[in-house]
């Protein structure tokens, strides 16, 4: 990389701004990180880890803090919204481990941006510098802060989520889409639910119009649970907000006990509007890119949006490594993560329609096809999602499944 590395400003210290600048710092680069915030934080609720991500979390040193309060789920189960009859239960901690290699994980949010805060120099990391502009010039980006500051860059990543102020300022001003869905998140303590004598697993209820999750995180010390309904409009200036049990109670009205239980359980419950965008067609210009839902916003129905923000800093952090024409390297990023973003951004906007279907003939066809299984949407069909390797570009990946094939042939590789 020559005498003195590549500069890289990183803006938003969410779960994909902080893997990113891990795993840029490992590969060499004089990487900083700008949040918002006055310090760094995650809502209270919990977050699936895939394979595919937990893969890269280990690789950064971070297996143990995972392991600690991570909890493996034994199955992923879903169950008809009424009688709660098993529509699919498919194996999952050990069976995805066995398979890739790699843990599935369900954590609290907040445990795992401090696995990763933990890692990064403080030095690294400045809260309380909200970006408010960049210019590019032919060799670096001046970036501005509302606390006044500046600094002059090789690299500008665009991590800040979904109302990105990076991707407004290289593509120019659009809203996020409304999905018509809004969801209830809150945590209970497992304490409140033993009388349940819940099965560690990850549990989903379909319904009409509306679904429901829950799973343990935290040690399994807490349940956490997300209750989506759909809704025609959002008509509150902050997409999320303070909301009332007796609401998501109300919404899940004929709803198996369970699910009642649990919501009745809950202190307090946070209402949020899912929103998303359509694919974009390009992440970079010049010097500047996206990651993470600044990049690829996506329902959470496939549970990918920050494996993918996840993936999308290994990659990053390769492409820059591998290639030191800056913008030559950004646009391979890119070209190397878009086509599964996008695919994963219109499955988790499918399963809306899938989870939701009304009593019905498409219903009972859904099940049917549920209890046979191997559906690209269940979670046999999803091998593709978590074998990924985000930290092997595709020419790399390709010459390792030759040498692979040649080895299988018996020739030499
Ligand atoms: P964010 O987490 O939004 O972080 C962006 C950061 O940028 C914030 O800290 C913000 O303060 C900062 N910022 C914004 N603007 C500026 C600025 N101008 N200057 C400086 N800083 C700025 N994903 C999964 O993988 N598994 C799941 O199980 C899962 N479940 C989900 C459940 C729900 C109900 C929802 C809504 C989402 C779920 N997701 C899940 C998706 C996941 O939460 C997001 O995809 C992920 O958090 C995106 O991370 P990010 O770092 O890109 O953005």
């Amino acid at each position: 990389m020559g005498d003195k590395p590549l500069s890289v400003a990183v803006i938003g210290g969410g779960i994909g701004g902080l893997t990113a600048a891990f795993c840029l710092l490992r590969a060499g680069f004089d990487v900083h990180v700008y949040e918002q915030a006055g310090r760094l934080s995650e809502v209270g609720a919990g977050i699936q880890v895939s394979p595919n991500a937990s893969r890269l979390l280990h690789r950064l040193g971070l297996a143990d803090a995972l392991a600690a309060t991570g909890v493996k789920p034994l199955a992923w189960h879903q169950r008809r919204w009424d009688d709660g009859r098993t529509l699919l239960r498919a194996p999952l901690a050990e069976a995805l481990e066995a398979t890739y290699g790699f843990p599935h994980y369900q954590m609290h949010r907040a445990d795992l941006l401090a696995a990763l805060a933990a890692e990064l120099p403080a030095s690294r990391v400045h809260t309380g510098h909200r970006l408010t502009g960049f210019t590019a010039r032919a060799d670096a980006i001046s970036v501005t802060f509302a606390n006044g500051r500046s600094a002059d860059v090789g690299v500008l990543v665009g991590a800040d989520g979904i109302h990105s102020a990076v991707r407004q300022g290289l593509f120019g001003a659009d809203r996020a889409r409304f999905t018509g869905c809004v969801a209830y998140r809150g945590v209970v303590p497992a304490d409140r639910l033993r009388h349940l004598e819940l099965e560690v697993t990850a549990q989903i209820w379909l319904g009409p119009g509306q679904h429901f999750v829950h799973y343990f995180i935290s040690g399994k010390r807490l349940v956490n649970f997300v209750a989506v309904i759909e809704q025609d409009r959002w008509t509150r200036e902050s997409w999320t907000d303070r909301g009332s049990i007796a609401d998501a109670l109300g919404a899940y009205q004929g709803w198996h006990p369970q699910v009642r239980e649990i919501i009745g359980a809950a202190d307090e419950t946070y209402v949020w509007a899912l929103f998303d965008r359509p694919p974009l067609p390009r992440w970079s210009a010049g010097r500047v890119t996206l990651l993470g839902d600044a990049a690829h916003a996506m329902l959470p129905f496939m549970a990918q949006g920050a494996a993918q923000a996840i993936e999308d800093g290994a990659t990053l952090a390769e492409c820059l490594r591998q290639d030191r024409a800056v913008e030559a390297a950004l646009r391979r990023y890119e070209g190397e993560r878009l086509a599964r973003t996008s695919r994963l951004q219109e499955m988790s906007a499918g399963n809306k329609t899938r989870f939701h279907l009304p009593d019905g003939p498409a219903q009972r066809d859904r099940d049917r096809q549920l209890a046979a299984g191997g559906q690209a949407w269940s979670f046999n069909g999803l091998g593709w999602v978590y074998e990924h390797d985000a930290a092997l570009l595709n020419r790399d990946r390709d010459d390792q499944q030759m040498s692979i094939g040649s080895a299988a042939n018996g020739r030499p590789t």
